[in-house]
């Protein structure tokens, strides 16, 4: 199904010896021969509630378009207008010739969104935590992850000078401990994911910004699945929590509700001024492009003005995460519209994958190192605009797939 070849592969080739791995990586084609391979997988339409695959109409439930905005005409107005009037790209790094008043507008207007003194807009959300923690944590300072946090939290960390520290995930016990035995500490910063991106269970904010105050440590939390989703108006985690001053720094993407690309952090203006002249991201890469940030601001209004597309969001969540647990089915913690059902085996998740894409259901494969080892899942996620007819019709996939492979007992006859 997928249109991608596998690599040609050939012991006959010389190669220089930084390529050999290349050569001997067999991962994908394993898959590949096993018949199993969505990875990659081309889709010839909108980001909808329903795709075009191979000329086929499919359910998406694997997309991160929660607020059902990528395709809205007022968005790609926004859009259209901002290429006719500023051109297709910035040709340049905001710091020097790359800033259009347009994401100075979009800067204000998500500093105002999220109730923060200032932010600052990156071409992605992972060049926001790769600039932002790589530069804030400096020599002598730890900085301290959740277990599953994203992967830009970790490689920001990394390519950081401080020390890094990893707690269990969603244990502030074990962050406490930790903080407890680094005395020497200079510095110290907590970064978790508001909404965890692949089985949809929330931080436990109010225990960790506690324990942030026991050790004078900063908090951010990077809020990509969380904003225009959880909060009374979809500010998000922390307004989930009651605890937007609590919170020092929170990041968002772009590439979710608000159907675009790119990402940015907010948070008091001296450190949002220091990011903007120290994120080696920011400062040495193009800005992000006026199409793609006039269609954020665009999403904002919309966010703010049209709280019933996030009631529609919950209430699709709801129905569909009911309808999977009332099959018997392990969705982990999710509490958000990211669904998971868990698997286990790797083998069986990307064959449920499969049988679900023929039978004209959209849904990802997570497997090790996005998911601990043995925890194979299926993510699904919701948008505002799928139908009830929609969800039913993939319930009804998932139930006969989920008995195809034995994740539940095979139907009584
Ligand atoms: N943080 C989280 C939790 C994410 O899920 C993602 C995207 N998958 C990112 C950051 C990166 O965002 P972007 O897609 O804007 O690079």
């Amino acid at each position: 199904m997928s249109k991608i070849a596998p690599a040609a592969r050939t012991d006959m080739v010389h190669t220089a010896r930084i390529f050999e791995k290349c050569y001997r990586y067999e991962d994908a084609d394993r898959v590949r021969k096993a018949g199993v391979y969505t990875f990659f997988r081309v889709i010839e339409s909108a980001q909808d509630p329903e795709v075009v695959l191979d000329g086929r109409r499919m359910i998406m439930l694997g997309s991160n378009n929660y607020l059902g905005l990528t395709n809205d005409p007022r968005v790609k107005e926004a859009a259209i207008d901002a290429i006719r009037r500023y051109g297709s790209g910035c040709a340049g790094s905001r710091f020097l010739n790359g800033t259009l008043d347009l994401h100075v507008a979009l800067e204000d207007r998500l500093a105002r969104f999220m109730r923060k003194e200032a932010a600052v807009v990156f071409a992605t959300g992972f060049q926001v935590n790769l600039g932002a923690i790589a530069c804030l944590v400096g020599k002598g300072d730890y900085v301290y992850l959740d277990k599953q946090d994203h992967a830009c939290i970790l490689d920001g960390a990394r390519l950081s000078f401080g020390e890094v520290r990893r707690f269990r995930h969603n244990d502030p016990s074990d962050l406490q401990r930790q903080m407890r035995t680094d005395t020497f500490a200079r510095g110290r910063f907590i970064v978790v994911d508001g909404v965890f991106s692949m089985e949809g269970d929330i931080a436990p904010l109010p225990q960790i910004v506690s324990v942030a105050r026991e050790f004078d440590a900063g908090v951010m939390v990077d809020d990509a699945h969380g904003i225009g989703v959880l909060g009374r108006t979809g500010r998000g985690t922390a307004e989930h929590f009651g605890l937007e001053d609590e919170v020092d720094l929170i990041m968002g993407t772009f590439s979710k509700s608000m159907a675009s690309v790119g990402g940015f952090v907010a948070g008091d203006a001296t450190v949002i001024d220091y990011v903007k002249h120290r994120a080696r991201t920011l400062i040495f890469s193009a800005a992000p492009p006026p199409a793609s940030v006039a269609a954020a601001l665009a999403t904002v209004e919309i966010m703010e003005r049209e709280p019933e597309r996030r009631e529609s969001l919950w209430a699709n969540t709801r129905f569909f995460a009911e309808g999977l647990r009332s099959m018997g089915l392990d969705t982990g913690d999710s509490q958000t519209p990211v669904v998971p059902v868990v698997v286990g085996q790797d083998g069986t998740a990307l064959r449920m994958v499969q049988r679900l894409h023929e039978e004209g259901v959209f849904v990802n494969c997570v497997l090790s190192p996005a998911t601990p080892p043995g925890r194979a899942l299926i993510r699904t996620s919701l948008m505002a605009t799928h139908t009830r007819e929609q969800l039913t019709r993939a319930l009804e996939a998932v139930e006969k797939v989920a008995r195809e492979v034995g994740l539940i007992e095979p139907a009584r006859v």
